[in-house]
């Protein structure tokens, strides 16, 4: 039987340390809830880099914002190599993918490896969001599982208005149409619900995995 592939999009903030790096007890809680379910499932992982840098922080600051987006580019690689490492601690098979590899036909998941994509698109002004879907598409991913700090799409930001409500499940199409939020790129969201690419939002936190992977992690689907 063909077994499932599910993408998972890491943003870097859920992983930030009070030092503005990684929170490497977050990240092995989390590589160990992915290895439970790796032989189950083909998986990757898009890690961010906001919990170091991203590039539109410097926006307004200076001209050459792209210069800005690399250092951010750069950021996803170092998550990128310390979930690496963390997995080779734990003898779990994983490979890093980088936009900075030489292009070339990869052979994603021989060995039963998870990938980790790592570098974004190798280009500035997008976000690793996008990066996930464009990867998605490219090794036909069913899914793509993305955690954050927020339990799901609300209606309005739940912090400022009491009234919000969350979704659980929205189109790609009505995501779109909802006000100044950033939980998933638009861009990206765009592009998915052409391709008819489903996104799962949840928070993050132990034991959610093994719950998003059957979209019961009380989050909200972007589909149809
Ligand atoms: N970035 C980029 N191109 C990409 C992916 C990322 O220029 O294809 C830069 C961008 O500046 C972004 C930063 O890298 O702000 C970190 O990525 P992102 O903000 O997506 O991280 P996350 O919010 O998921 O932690």
């Amino acid at each position: 039987m063909l077994k499932k592939k599910i993408l998972f999009k890491l943003s870097g903030e859920f992983f930030k340390s009070a030092t503005n790096t990684i929170d490497i007890e977050r990240v092995f809680d989390l590589a160990k809830e992915i290895a439970t379910i790796r032989k189950k499932y083909r998986l990757a992982v898009v890690f961010g880099g906001g919990n170091i840098f991203r590039g539109r922080q410097m926006t307004g600051k200076i001209k050459n914002q792209a210069a800005w987006h690399f250092v951010g580019m750069a950021a996803t690689l170092v998550n990128a190599l310390a979930l690496k490492a963390v997995f080779d601690e734990l003898r779990i098979p994983a490979r890093i993918i980088s936009a900075f590899d030489p292009p070339k036909k990869q052979d994603y998941f021989r060995h039963n490896e998870i990938i980790i994509f790592a570098g974004g698109t190798g280009r500035p002004f997008v976000t690793t969001d996008s990066a996930a879907v464009k990867y998605a598409l490219e090794y036909g991913a069913d899914i793509i599982l993305k955690g954050t700090k927020v339990s799901g799409i609300y209606t309005d930001d739940p912090h400022k208005n009491p009234q919000a409500k969350k979704f659980n499940e929205i189109s790609h199409q009505d995501y779109l149409k909802i006000k100044n939020t950033t939980i998933f790129d638009k861009d990206a969201v765009a592009l998915a619900g052409r391709k008819k690419l489903p996104i799962y939002i949840f928070r993050w936190g132990k034991g959610m995995v093994a719950k998003a992977i059957k979209l019961q992690a009380g989050g909200t689907l972007i589909d149809g």
